[in-house]
């Protein structure tokens, strides 16, 4: 083994930063949420008829990402279920995440999971593995209360047959009853759906709002104590963590993800200490990996008009027009055999990279020859190469 692996290893082998650094990953669900108590309230409050056998409104949550809707939503189901438990009120739930299940079949294939009916993968009609959950639920008298997160995952037409189905379904079943809780990013995701569906889904409804720095302050202070062996922190880390969490829209899994990268690049550094030279080294880091991850996603001709500004910048050519963008886009076109598009999209496309903060396009005079756009690369070449690596198709350009 490489001597410098070696010592990596050594390093974060005696490294004393991290006393459990699973209490940092957005899947854990503390024993309190500071800062949630007034919609933990409202939630259980909405919910709490359950115990009594009683069917709760549906609920839809919104909230930007980051602000607590999931961990709210698993912890107080969590008391409701010990609260049942303890009268003997049959409730069970479901959660799904969305993203993870990503079609309406997946959806109700897990929720027949969870209720220990067995379904295939594959191979059976939306309507049958629906048919499958009605008669399972309804074997015995409960209450089940479903949650579907990340509802706004779902492909449109698939989301609005999986609701209307659920909103529905109590008129199905003979002895059981559902309530449904819907969680969504995405604020709008209510706009245009059908009106029945609305109305029976937003029966409540609860709007999550951003943390700001002293709350999220609050929060890692929290986690910080569960993570961290004592004393490792500097006193700038957290205030740290919290202020560039809270520039972009007070997301406390990005607070969270800054402090547990900060440990570990100081981990990985062999310090004692995490400081605030690790915080801004862990913000890097996951900036680099955003936009590996946005690239990645990109449709093709997006990767191919970035590729075009590339490869012009990588000759020199620092301001680049669209013209000069377009045939070098061309170029590439030919080279991965594919149809291009027209002059016209293609500069669409830019506008599309420059509201991603992939380029930066600005308008400029020329004179008589009247104005022009000029683009800029704002992403770093590494990163770039690294999202569109994987990427076959463009094999034949990248890996000449
Ligand atoms: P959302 O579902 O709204 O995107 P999450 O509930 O997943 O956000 O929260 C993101 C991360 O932040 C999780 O690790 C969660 O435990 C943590 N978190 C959010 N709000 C709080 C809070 N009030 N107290 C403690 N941790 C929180
Ligand atoms: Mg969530």
């Amino acid at each position: 083994m490489p001597k410098a692996l070696e010592e990596l290893f050594a390093r974060v082998l005696s490294s004393r930063i991290f006393r459990d650094r699973e209490k940092l990953r957005p899947d854990y669900v503390p024993e309190e949420l500071p800062h949630r108590e007034e919609e933990i309230r409202r939630l259980a409050g909405i919910l709490a008829p359950a115990i009594k056998g009683v069917r709760p409104s549906n609920v839809f949550i919104y909230g930007l990402p980051g602000t607590g809707k999931t961990a709210v939503a698993k912890y107080v189901l969590m008391s409701l279920h010990r609260a049942a438990s303890r009268v003997d009120a049959k409730v069970v739930s479901g959660y799904v995440n969305c993203k993870c299940e990503n079609t309406s079949y997946r959806v109700v294939a897990s929720l027949c999971e969870q209720l220990g009916v067995k379904v295939p993968f594959t191979g059976l009609s939306t309507t049958e593995v629906f048919r499958r959950f009605v008669r399972g639920l309804d074997a015995e008298p409960r209450l089940m209360i479903v949650v579907l997160d990340e509802v706004d995952a779902l492909a449109r037409r698939s989301s609005e047959d999986l609701l209307y189905r659920l909103t529905r379904v109590n008129s199905e079943l003979r002895s059981s009853r559902v309530s449904l809780i819907g969680i969504t990013n995405d604020l709008k995701f209510t706009e245009g759906l059908d009106p029945r569906i609305k109305s029976a889904l937003g029966e409540e409804e609860l709007v999550f709002s951003p943390y700001n720095s002293e709350q999220l302050e609050d929060i890692l202070e929290q986690r910080a104590r569960l993570a961290f062996n004592e004393g490792v922190l500097d006193d700038g880390v957290i205030p740290l963590c919290a202020t560039l969490a809270a520039r972009e829209h007070g997301d406390a899994r990005r607070a969270l993800d800054l402090l547990r990268v900060a440990g570990e690049v100081a981990e990985r550094e062999g310090s004692a200490r995490v400081t605030e030279h690790h915080v801004r080294r862990a913000q890097m880091e996951l900036e680099h990996d955003r936009v590996v991850e946005a690239l990645r996603s990109l449709p093709l001709h997006v990767k191919l008009t970035l590729l075009a500004i590339y490869l012009l910048d990588r000759r020199g050519v620092r301001e680049k027009t669209t013209g000069e963008i377009y045939s070098e886009y061309r170029e590439l076109c030919r080279r991965v055999r594919v149809d291009e598009l027209t002059q016209r999209r293609v500069s669409d496309l830019i506008n599309e990279l420059d509201s991603l903060g992939m380029v930066s396009a600005r308008v400029v005079s020329r004179g008589r020859r009247g104005v022009t756009k000029v683009v800029k690369l704002s992403i770093g070449e590494d990163a770039l190469l690294e999202g569109l690596r994987d990427d076959v198709r463009l094999a034949n350009v990248l890996h000449p």
